[in-house]
């Protein structure tokens, strides 16, 4: 079975990511065909207006990759803006796309409100669910894992990928089917959502000192005012990371002593740090070692992308051909 998933290269990524995507991407790629791509042009979709930052931020995310155990030898690791073909495509099934659906897009109209210190009001972004159905469709991906959040886009490419096949009378796309993923909600350290633009993240490349340093700053229960004051683990940002990371015994541990108050919260924290840093430990280790070594990742990225080009222009190809275009 053959699986696209991507991520637009934001630099450093989080533990947020691991639990989000990559671990189940370790998964995937033991099982299926996997097609890894690094989305830099969606990351132009709002941020075209200064792109300095996006050649270090492609490396650091594909260290990332590489670093928690996404193997170039079992998947495509690959830059989009390097496979030309998506923008041919990009542009054949825009013309297959009414404007209502783009219209209709939640992400769009809630992005909108949300990002106000960037102007979005551009083709580019109106038009991104297009493109992110050209990353699938262009390898005739069959399964896409995905967040409930993002079954919507999933259906927008169902639906162009129906279109098409219905106006050109072929069966040229499959329709990828969701792998739906669950995904552990992660709070950063002061108690919003885990991300980079909050500055509340615990990064899988963070050293042991500076994981500690967040860790200790991190926000807990707010009502548990004193030692000696019951806590609640269910309203504690800091609890979630024991589920990840400590053992059951442990977690039990450390609910019975956080609701008798046997244990205060700086005594929950040293708790926490040594497993949290055990898995961290091998990743930053692998990391260091691709750091060293920038010519690795961009040969894997040049093969990476070598791969995933023969497949897209073998599409493109029928496309043109179904088309009746040269
Ligand atoms: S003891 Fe642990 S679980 Fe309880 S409030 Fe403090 S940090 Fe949270």
């Amino acid at each position: 079975m053959r699986i696209v998933s991507g991520m637009r290269p934001t630099g450093k990524l989080h533990i947020g990511h691991y639990f989000g995507a990559l671990q189940n991407w370790l998964l995937l790629q033991e099982k299926h065909e996997c097609f890894f791509l690094v989305a830099d042009w969606h990351a132009l979709t709002t941020d075209y207006q200064d792109t300095s930052a996006l050649k270090n931020n492609i490396f650091e995310m594909v260290m990332d990759w590489m670093a928690v155990g996404v193997d170039p030898t079992k998947s495509v690791i690959f830059l989009q803006s390097q496979i030309k073909e998506h923008a041919e495509l990009y542009l054949l099934l825009s013309m297959f796309t009414p404007l209502g659906w783009l219209e209709r897009n939640p992400t769009f109209k809630e992005q909108k409100e949300q990002i106000t210190d960037k102007d979005i009001q551009n083709l580019g972004f109106f038009g991104y669910p297009v493109l992110q159905a050209t990353d699938v469709l262009i390898y005739k991906a069959e399964k896409i894992p995905v967040g409930k959040d993002q079954v919507p886009h999933l259906e927008m490419t169902r639906e162009i990928a129906r279109r098409f096949n219905h106006l050109t009378k072929t069966s040229l796309f499959p329709e990828p089917e969701a792998i739906l993923t669950s995904t552990p909600k992660i709070v950063g350290t002061d108690g919003r959502k885990m991300s980079k633009s909050y500055n509340n993240s615990i990064l899988l490349s963070d050293p042991k000192d500076v994981v500690e340093t967040k860790i200790r700053g991190m926000m807990t229960d707010p009502q548990r005012l004193r030692r000696q004051d019951p806590g609640n683990p269910d309203a504690c940002n800091l609890f979630p990371l024991h589920t990840l990371y400590s053992d059951e015994n442990l977690q039990k541990e450390v609910r019975l002593g956080c609701t008798s108050a046997t244990i205060g919260c700086v005594d929950c924290k040293k708790m926490l740090l040594p497993n949290i840093n055990k898995y961290l430990e091998p990743i930053r280790e692998k990391r260091l070692d691709l750091e060293k070594d920038p010519d690795t990742v961009q040969d894997i990225l040049n093969h990476g992308c070598q791969k995933a080009r023969q497949t897209a222009q073998t599409t493109i190809e029928e496309v043109r051909s179904t088309l009746h275009l040269a």
